[in-house]
């Protein structure tokens, strides 16, 4: 049966515009994408940050790139040089306007806003039907970048819930050459807290309150706190609020949350993004792990394959995660003294190679080795245990 579309992309967000902008510049086989968004429009409503490991596509769109992070507690810190793997930032309003644009500019990919998918899609002859707040669409494929479900506790290992303000002080408080990129308050006895800063000027700053915690929680649970530390700061200098962003990121995703897994295994449909393999458990972070997804999903729909999902990553990867988290979840007094060890006792390039999938042998025996054994291996064999328990059980 003939379908109004090849693909239809369920969301453009960072996932969905990362590839239809792909499939706009190189449509191949694929020549009849619409991407549905429920947004009206698009506002700059998160902060992208990145390793810079070489040369990527949005060079021209960072705006800015720092050579210097630190990483301190109450009573440790340290500062380390990353000059050859800079810390950068990505907008992510320059970024939807640069989607739009290049989508706006092609035959091939349609971006329709303000479009809310209502249910779940129905799987018909030769695709899918998709019920949305303006009517009916069929599609051959659908690449659906939705999140399934509100974060809730059990459906990851560690929520990584944040707020952020963009502020603006009417004084240079700010050191604009380097990233705070932990500064541990340690005075929650069950989650771990961090203020990080991304100094934009030495007048203008993102400062973000974030919480590692088996919980997610809602920007407005992290107010105060958020209020005290840009009080902290900003000191005496007077400061107004320009932008706010907020996120929960999930770090070791258990569920995937999914209504009707029977969808997936139905060919032409795949879920992606934030929520379904895209974020890196050890980190949260998924705007990289996105990219490589579209390239690679990009190459399979225009050369007339399915659409793929996020590759999962190499067992080691995901053992040396899933043990890292675990130990910060039993431990979460012991969080500052991990990630400070590790930047202190670890070459740079190493672990930016590390949380960036991009770690040799040597790199992950550097990062393993930056930890403190017995903990880990005390931690280990609470696994090993619980696994046999669980075997015994079942
Ligand atoms: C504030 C913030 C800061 C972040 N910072 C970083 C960072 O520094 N580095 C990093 O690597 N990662 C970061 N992340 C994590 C990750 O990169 C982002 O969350 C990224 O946007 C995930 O992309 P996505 O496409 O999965 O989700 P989104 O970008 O959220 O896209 C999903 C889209 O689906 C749309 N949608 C939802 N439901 C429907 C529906 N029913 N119908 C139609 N459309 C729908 C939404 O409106 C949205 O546009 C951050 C996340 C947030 C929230």
């Amino acid at each position: 049966m003939a379908t109004d579309a090849d693909v239809v992309i369920l969301g453009g967000g960072c996932a969905g515009l990362s590839l239809a902008l792909r499939l706009a510049e190189q449509p191949g086989l694929c020549r009849r994408v619409i991407v549905l968004e429920s947004r009206q429009a698009y506002q700059h409503d998160r902060s992208w940050c990145f390793w810079r490991l070489g040369p990527h596509r949005f060079e021209s769109l960072v705006a800015r790139s720092w050579s210097r992070v630190a990483v301190r507690s109450a009573t440790q810190a340290v500062q380390v040089n990353c000059a050859g793997t800079p810390y950068q930032l990505l907008e992510s309003g320059a970024f939807y306007q640069q989607a739009e644009e290049t989508i706006q500019a092609s035959d091939t990919v349609r971006l329709q806003m303000g479009v809310t998918v209502l249910a779940v899609p129905q799987p018909m002859s030769g695709g899918w039907r998709i019920t949305t707040s303006v009517g009916e669409l069929t599609a051959a494929q659908i690449i659906d970048t939705r999140p399934p479900r509100l974060p809730q506790r059990g459906d990851a290992l560690l929520w990584q819930s944040f707020l952020g303000q963009e502020v603006i002080c009417d004084s240079p408080v700010f050191d604009s050459s380097r990233v705070e990129l932990m500064h541990f308050a340690n005075d929650l006895p069950d989650a771990i807290a961090f203020t990080y800063v991304l100094p934009l000027t030495n007048h203008r700053a993102l400062i973000e309150t974030t919480l590692f915690d088996p919980s997610p929680y809602a920007p407005a649970d992290l107010a105060l706190r958020q209020q005290r530390a840009v009080q902290r700061l900003c000191g005496a200098a007077s400061s107004r609020v320009v932008r706010t962003e907020a996120g929960i990121l999930p770090m070791g995703l258990l569920s995937s949350g999914n209504t009707d897994p029977q969808l997936e295994h139905a060919g032409g449909y795949c879920r992606v993004g934030l929520m379904s393999g895209a974020a890196r458990p050890a980190s949260g972070y998924a705007f990289q792990r996105i990219q490589r997804w579209a390239d690679r999903c990009s190459t399979a729909v225009r050369s007339g394959y399915d659409p793929i999902k996020h590759s999962p990553d190499p067992l080691l990867t995901r053992f040396m995660d899933r043990l890292f988290l675990d130990v910060l979840r039993s431990h979460p007094a012991r969080g500052a003294e991990l990630f400070i060890n590790l930047f202190d006792r670890v070459a740079m390039p190493r672990i930016a190679r590390f949380l960036s999938d991009r770690a040799s042998l040597a790199d992950r025996i550097a990062v393993a080795a930056s930890l403190p054994t017995g903990l880990f291996l005390a931690q280990l064999l609470r696994l090993v245990q619980r696994a046999r328990l669980r075997e015994r059980l079942t």
